[in-house]
């Protein structure tokens, strides 16, 4: 089955004996048992598994090309269940910059629990060689990357990591299945965020842990999901799988609506820099043309001034909204700097942008005048 006819009815008969076509929410916190006693497999207790969630899971795990599939709370609750599933005094390579929260989780919470970690340049393939130690036991990776859309060679990583013996973990948020399979690549594990392009209406946090194979690994990642707690609810699980229906023609809008967005800013005078992977001159087109389907809704740039400069030209629109996060319908935009808070490595002149769907001629006239 192809990938749009997958996502409209993945998982739709499970826990929905009425066939329903689009099936009930399943509030219920607890389901009968059998007189013949629980069965391997059984609805029991929603935080260990729900009908809406084992649905979700199912089609997320299809759309992935993976085996299996566990749905956390947030995106960082996913990320934090892998990392959970290590052993004290295990290593991690991580994108020197990784989505912000991941970065902090890993340097402010599982620090304390010994994990070892190295945040390096994730474009030069000897660099991670280079950083490879005896107890290396993930190599993560985030391509592009937030928010100066660097690219990483997924395949060679894979292949670098294989050969070591090293998990691989990747961050598939931004360019969603629609764009990039990391598992078809040779990557083991694929995190989602589904609070963005899943949700895809700025109205859910979740987040989602897709394996390539239900290994012993990925079993350490349903305890933590199953015993940590960080479950979403039914009435979530039941709107993202409603939302994933659509995920295929809303990354096709998002894509071209920001391959639009992005050639009209790389040829405006107030604009210094672009960095979008689907532009020639981005250092990693190459790699992205050859990994990537599409390139996403995603922009960062650089305004030609300085940061008061920048603060003035977000403040100036009236159609895009001046939010963070990313992946919903709207257009939204932010001064980075000051979204990432203290410690942050963002320009003070650097604007990141989520290409919503509105007609794309509208979203570019707001731009205009708000550049001026
Ligand atoms: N990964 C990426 C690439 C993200 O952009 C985000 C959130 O912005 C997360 C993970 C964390 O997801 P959540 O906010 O759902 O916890």
């Amino acid at each position: 089955m192809k990938f749009e006819t997958l996502a409209i009815h993945a998982g739709l008969d499970i826990g929905n004996p009425s066939k329903a076509i689009i099936p009930p929410i399943s509030p219920s916190t607890i389901f009968e048992i059998d007189e013949t006693g629980l069965k391997e497999g059984d609805f029991h207790y929603t935080r260990l598994q729900n009908p809406n969630r084992q649905q979700f899971e199912h089609v997320i795990a299809a759309l992935e090309g993976g085996e299996a599939a566990a749905a956390f709370s947030s995106g960082i609750a996913a990320a934090a269940a892998i990392l959970q599933s290590l052993e004290t005094g295990d290593h991690v390579i991580i994108p020197e910059d990784v989505y912000a929260g991941n970065r902090k989780m890993v340097t402010s919470v599982m620090s304390h629990w010994g994990l070892e970690s190295d945040f390096i340049d994730m474009t030069d393939l000897e660099n991670i060689e280079s950083h490879i130690r005896p107890n290396t036991k993930i190599i993560w990776i985030e391509t592009p990357s937030n928010p100066l859309m660097r690219i990483t060679d997924i395949a060679a990583v894979a292949e670098l990591a294989k050969s070591n013996n090293i998990r691989t973990v990747a961050d598939n948020t931004w360019p969603t299945p629609v764009n990039q399979l990391p598992l078809e690549l040779g990557i083991d594990l694929v995190l989602h965020s589904t609070s963005k392009y899943f949700g895809g209406h700025s109205d859910i946090l979740g987040g989602a842990v897709i394996s390539k194979k239900h290994d012993e690994f990925f079993d350490r990642v349903l305890t933590v999901q199953k015993m940590g707690g960080a479950v979403p609810s039914p009435h979530d699980c039941w709107l993202l799988s409603r939302s994933t229906r659509t995920l295929s023609y809303r990354m096709k809008g998002h894509n071209e609506h920001a391959e639009k967005v992005a050639a009209f800013l790389v040829d405006h005078p107030k604009i210094a820099d672009v960095f979008y992977p689907g532009l020639e001159s981005n250092k990693g087109h190459e790699i992205a043309k050859k990994q990537m389907k599409g390139f996403g809704g995603m922009i960062s740039f650089l305004v030609d001034g300085d940061y008061d400069e920048t603060i003035k030209v977000v403040g100036r629109t009236k159609l895009v909204k001046r939010a963070t996060s990313l992946g919903g319908v709207e257009t939204t935009w932010e001064h980075r700097r000051s979204s990432e808070g203290e410690g942050s490595v963002s320009p003070e002149n650097m604007v990141r942008i989520s290409v919503g769907l509105e007609h794309p001629d509208d979203i570019i006239e707001d731009l205009e005048q708000a550049l001026g």
